[in-house]
């Protein structure tokens, strides 16, 4: 078998475009666009790359985006009076602290300042209990990007078994939430799962969130699985070359000849988490505003 490349890039691309187009509806409704406050705090290169991708998206998707870059000595107390401001300010639906943040900040309790209904990172513990209660909540980007690719791939995932390796709050988490939510039969896998590729061998969807290159193998997989693989791994240089390539979690080469579909690394699951971060923005936006869910997203 020859398994497809999920083409998570081409899937972005459409779901930003669906967003933009339901945005003009909720201007007209709302007399406002939907806001997007994005706040960093240092000048980590790999942040700053970030956030600047996430307000270019914001802007393209016809939302406002509202940029804070606090220098690196910021102290807690500042950083939570930013977000405490940001929660008052009617034109912000949406609030994400960039992560992660200087060591002397305590990450939790900043995440914790978040107004839940404007955690459009869906790591606020209210958002969390939403979602293991199967009630609306705002999700964490990248499972969410996840599962949209599966049910594109796979249509009712109903009764199907799903192995998530990795149980991280911003992955494996929530992404084992969602699955058990579509009716997946869902295991979840850590460092500490004794025989890891006998249970991976048991599972039509397989979603690897661990952060370990091209750890999971060919022969690991059962024929026709569904694969996605959240894993992003940079590999040593080659000799003469300045940076070492990209990497998932799973061996691709292989794992092709026995899969379905799976996504690639790069261009799979990356490009889902910032169409899905401005999803999250335009539902926290409507459900603020009084308005329906807009369709399709
Ligand atoms: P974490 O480091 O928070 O979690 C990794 C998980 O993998 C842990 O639960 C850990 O288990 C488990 N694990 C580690 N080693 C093994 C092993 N040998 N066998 C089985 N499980 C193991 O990572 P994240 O969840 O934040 O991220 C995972 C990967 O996804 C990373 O490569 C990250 O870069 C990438 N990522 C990609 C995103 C995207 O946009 N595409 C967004 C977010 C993350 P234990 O709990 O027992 O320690």
């Amino acid at each position: 078998m020859t398994g497809q490349l999920i083409d998570g890039k081409a899937f972005a691309a459409s779901l930003r475009e669906r967003i933009a187009a339901a945005v003009p509806a909720f201007k007209e409704q709302a007399g406002r666009a939907p806001g997007l406050a994005v706040v960093l705090v240092g000048d980590d290169p790999a942040s700053q790359v970030y956030v600047a991708s996430k307000h270019k998206a914001t802007i393209a998707a016809g939302m406002e985006s509202f940029e804070h870059r606090l220098p690196e000595d910021t102290d807690q107390e500042n950083l939570i009076a930013l977000v405490e401001a940001l929660n008052a300010d009617d034109a912000v639906d949406g609030i994400l602290v960039q992560l992660p943040l200087p060591g002397h900040l305590d990450e939790k309790a900043v995440v914790m300042a978040i107004d839940p209904d404007k955690d459009v990172d869906g790591l606020h513990v209210i958002n969390a209990g939403r979602l293991a209660n199967g009630e609306e909540a705002l999700t964490p980007c990248t499972p969410l990007g996840s599962l949209m690719l599966l049910k594109d791939q796979l249509g009712d995932l109903t009764g199907m078994n799903a192995v998530v390796v990795g149980r991280s709050i911003l992955v494996g988490k929530p992404m084992a939430q969602l699955l058990l939510g579509e009716n997946c039969t869902v295991t979840m896998a850590h460092s500490r799962t004794r025989d890891l590729p006998a249970i991976v061998r048991g599972a039509d969807i397989v979603v690897a969130a661990v952060g370990r290159a091209e750890m999971v193998k060919g022969d690991w997989l059962k024929e026709g699985a569904v694969v996605i693989d959240v894993g992003i791994n940079r590999l040593a240089p080659e000799p003469g070359k300045e940076r070492g390539r990209l990497v998932g979690d799973v061996a691709t080469s292989e794992a092709v000849d026995h899969v379905r579909a799976i996504t690639p690394v790069p261009g799979g699951v990356g490009p889902m988490t910032i169409a899905v971060l401005l999803r999250n923005t335009l539902v926290a936006a409507s459900a603020r505003a009084g308005l329906t869910k807009p369709k399709g997203l």
